[in-house]
């Protein structure tokens, strides 16, 4: 099932033309190209050796099994094998890219100084069972030790991590130096031609959250930015019918966070599947699509069992999160059917009270970067962290910047469905051919865009065209030029 992204499918040993066909396909889904765009052969299971880290380009360090006759590591540096497939002259990759992309995105990775054990356990314990008793102060205190030199681990990349992009991007780019002068279309990322994509989201921690939403929609309308609310089903709070119907009357979205918050939702196999059940039950009552865990803990096996359309418990980089780790992309993608929408930006509470900033300077250097590379920046701001004068005028300073990416950067700022539906129907759409020119077809097509991807100066630009003047990968695709990220 080619996915944007799709669900990734290892054949069996030894079939290397469906192998082959899933990488192209997938490759195909992501960027919304024609189909036999793309024709790479990678190495047999035999043929694979051991994981591990290396480069692909000086800026992208990968995690995967790469064909054992390549160089491994010299003087400790990781390899980088742009080279090796620069010089392929049958389009042969040292390793499956697909495999690569699962490893990042599923977070099937080695992490470096990764603290386990009693300490991760006291922060969950201080984070959760006995937060309503332990001071600020000392919450504080268990948790920055926990996370104590963050900032000079190497991966994944702190403050916007893209690694599954740029694996991407490469490989469009080898497929681009084939044939230097043509120019690739394929259907562009976001509808109406949008730059990237915004996501606001609150998740409702407690009681005294749940009473301060009706204030922060007032306050969200003021910049004209509508969010979702994840709400807690099984405990801290009661949520009554119409608490849902005041947010969905307003137009904002509900959708369900956690079961109890208590941290423990991925701890034990069988209390998982206890509170799935009433998870599930509970999206069916509130008729929703959308998921989030507490504090972003996940198993990315077991979040398939939720009935939900999409999750957004996995942040792209998590350092300083709970649950290290992260997804390595800038886009949604399809675990399984449920598709997953990354949290690419710095939490609030981490934020005020980790790295003790009362300013937006982190979530802007975040949003210019992601636009920038036509990511998705998501935001999670809780409504409980910003009761002070101080966190409430941060918060608004970053409405202000949001709307303003949205009049002049062209930012596409959307609520998490709206994600999910375009995504799910751009992976439907195809990308045709006629007299005119490309045409895209399928449901909500007529909000998709053609683009054009060239190289330029050794790098990708995208540009997009109209109809009339491209002819097939020709490069007179010359129209308005969308600012590649592949540069920033
Ligand atoms: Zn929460």
């Amino acid at each position: 099932m080619p996915g944007g992204g799709g669900k990734v499918v290892i054949p069996p040993h030894g079939v290397i033309g469906a192998l082959t066909e899933t990488i192209n396909s997938s490759l195909q889904s992501y960027f919304g190209t024609p189909e036999g765009i793309f024709r790479f052969k990678v190495p047999s299971d035999e043929q694979n050796g051991e994981a591990r880290f290396f480069r692909f380009g000086a800026d992208t360090q990968l995690y995967g099994r790469v064909a054992a006759e390549t160089n491994p590591s010299v003087n400790g540096a990781l390899h980088d094998y742009i080279e090796d497939a620069d010089k392929s002259c049958d389009a042969s990759l040292p390793f499956n890219p697909l495999e690569v992309a699962a490893n990042l995105r599923t977070e099937r990775y080695p992490l470096e100084g990764e603290k386990k054990g009693l300490m991760q356990e006291v922060v969950r314990l201080a984070y959760y069972t006995l937060r309503p008793l332990l001071p600020v102060g000392v919450r504080k205190y268990a948790q920055r030790r926990a996370l104590r030199g963050w900032e000079r681990l190497s991966f994944p990349n702190w403050p916007v991590e893209r690694s599954v992009d740029r694996l991407f991007e490469r490989l469009l780019m080898l497929r681009l130096k084939e044939h230097p002068d043509e120019a690739i279309p394929f259907i562009w990322f976001w509808p109406e031609g949008k730059q990237g994509c915004v996501l606001m989201t609150h998740d409702v921690e407690t009681a005294a959250g749940l009473d301060a939403c009706d204030a922060l929609m007032s306050l969200n309308e003021k910049y004209g930015i509508r969010s979702s609310f994840q709400l807690i089903p099984g405990g801290r709070y009661h949520v009554q019918p119409h608490h849902i119907e005041g947010m969905r009357l307003r137009g904002f979205e509900v959708n369900i966070h956690d079961w109890n918050h208590d941290g423990s939702l991925f701890k034990e196999r069988q209390t998982f599947a206890e509170r799935a059940t009433k998870i599930n039950a509970t999206a069916k009552k509130w008729n929703t699509v959308g998921f989030r865990s507490a504090a972003l803990y996940r198993n990315v096996d077991w979040l398939r069992e939720l009935d939900f359309e999409y999750d957004m418990s996995i942040p792209s980089c998590a350092r300083l999160d709970p649950q290290r780790g992260g997804c390595c992309t800038l886009m949604p993608w399809f675990n399984g059917d449920l598709l997953e929408i990354p949290v690419t930006t710095i939490q609030d509470y981490s934020l005020f009270h980790i790295l003790d900033r009362l300013d937006i300077e982190i979530w802007e250097t975040q949003t210019k970067r992601i636009l920038g590379h036509h990511g998705m920046a998501t935001f999670i701001v809780h409504p409980d962290y910003i009761q002070t004068a101080e966190t409430e005028q941060t918060y608004s300073q970053l409405l202000a910047y949001l709307a303003e990416q949205q009049s002049e950067a062209g930012a596409w700022i959307a609520l998490p469905q709206e994600v999910n539906q375009w995504w799910r129907q751009r992976k439907q759409m195809r990308l045709e051919l006629d007299i005119d020119g490309w045409h895209v077809t399928g449901p909500g097509s007529e909000r998709a865009v053609v683009a054009f991807a060239r190289l330029v100066n050794n790098d990708i630009d995208y540009t997009f065209g109209t109809p009339q003047q491209i002819e097939p990968y020709s490069k007179s695709a010359k129209t308005a030029s969308i600012r590649s990220g592949i540069h920033a």
